[in-house]
C-alpha cells in the first residue's frame, strides 16, 4: 500500500490556508491543519474530515519557537517524516502605514510572523522534510512584495504604500530563494506563491477572488513533479516578476 504524502500548512484554520488544506487532503493527503489557536484548529480540522479529508489539528504559533519545537516532535512521533510545508501564516499590521508614521516595533511584529516565523517553521520541520522522497515548501507571498511591481509605475500595485506588510513579503521571497539554493541539491523544490486578491479576514473581504482561488497556485505548488521548478514566484496563470 502507498503511504500518504503528510502536509502542513500553517495558519490552516481559516482564508486561503484553509482552502489550502481542502485543496490538498482532496489529493488523498494526511494534511496537518496548523493553527495557533487550538480550539479553532480543531473545529477547522473536524470540518475538513466531515468532509472527508484525513485532516488533523496541530498546534503551532509561527511566532513562537517552541510550540514549532512541540509540532516537529509530535509529526516524528506520529508521521516520522513531513513531505510538504506550507508557511501560508501571515498578518498585514497595519498595512497602510506610511515609513514616516511607521515603528520599529509595528514594522517587527508583522516580520516576526511573515518572515522569521517562517524561518522558525522551516528550520524545526526540516528535518521531517529531510526524510521525505520529494520534499516540497509554498511560502505564501504577495506580487506587491514584487520589486519589479513596485517600482513599475504602470503596475496596478505600485500605489500601495506599507512599510510593514510590503517589504516582509519583499523579504519572504528573498528568503524563498535562499532556501532553493541551500536545499535543491537535496532534491527539495521550494517556491513563492501569490494568491491574488482574495476576499479573507486579512482584507476585511475586499478581495475580488475567493479563498479557494487563492489556494490553488499554493496547492500546485505543493503537488510538483520531481521536474518542476523551484526557487520561483509564481500566480495560478504562471511565473511572476522579483
Ligand atoms: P487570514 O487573515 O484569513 O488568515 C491568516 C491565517 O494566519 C489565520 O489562520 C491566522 O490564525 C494565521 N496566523 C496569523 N498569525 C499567526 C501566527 N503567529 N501563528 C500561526 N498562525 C497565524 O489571511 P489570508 O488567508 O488572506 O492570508 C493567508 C496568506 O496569504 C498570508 O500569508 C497573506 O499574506 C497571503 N496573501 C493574502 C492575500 C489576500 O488577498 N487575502 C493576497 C496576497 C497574499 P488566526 O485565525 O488564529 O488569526
Amino acid at each position: 500500500t502507498r503511504t500518504p504524502t503528510i502536509a502542513l500548512v500553517t495558519g490552516g484554520n481559516k482564508g486561503i490556508g484553509r482552502q489550502i488544506v481542502a485543496g490538498l487532503a482532496e489529493r488523498g493527503m494526511t494534511v496537518l491543519l496548523a493553527a495557533r489557536d487550538a480550539e479553532r484548529g480543531e473545529q477547522a480540522a473536524a470540518e475538513a474530515r466531515a468532509a472527508g479529508g484525513d485532516v488533523h489539528a496541530i498546534t503551532l504559533d509561527v511566532t513562537d519557537p517552541a510550540t514549532a519545537a512541540a509540532a516537529a516532535q509530535r509529526i516524528d512521533e506520529r508521521f516520522g517524516r513531513l513531505d510538504v510545508l506550507v508557511n501560508n501564516a501571515g498578518i498585514t499590521g497595519n498595512a497602510s502605514g506610511t515609513p514616516s508614521l511607521t515603528s520599529p516595533d509595528a514594522m517587527r511584529s508583522v516580520f516576526d510572523t511573515n518572515v522569521f516565523g517562517v524561518l522558525t517553521v522551516t528550520n524545526a520541520l526540516l528535518p521531517l522534510l529531510r526524510r521525505s522522497a520529494a520534499p516540497r515548501i509554498v511560502n505564501m507571498s504577495s506580487s506587491v512584495g514584487s520589486m519589479a511591481e513596485m517600482t513599475d509605475p504602470n503596475s496596478p500595485t505600485s500605489e500601495l504604500v506599507s512599510a510593514t506588510y510590503i517589504p516582509s513579503k519583499t523579504a519572504l521571497n528573498a528568503l524563498t530563494v535562499q532556501y532553493a539554493k541551500e536545499l535543491g541539491k537535496d532534491g527539495f523544490l521550494v517556491n513563492a506563491a501569490c494568491p491574488g486578491y482574495c476576499a479573507t479576514d486579512l482584507n476585511d473581504h475586499r478581495g475580488y477572488r475567493t479563498a479557494a482561488q487563492g489556494a490553488a497556485v499554493a496547492v500546485r505548488l505543493a503537488t510538483l513533479g520531481t521536474d518542476g521548478p523551484t526557487g520561483g514566484f509564481f500566480n495560478e496563470d504562471g511565473p511572476l516578476r522579483w
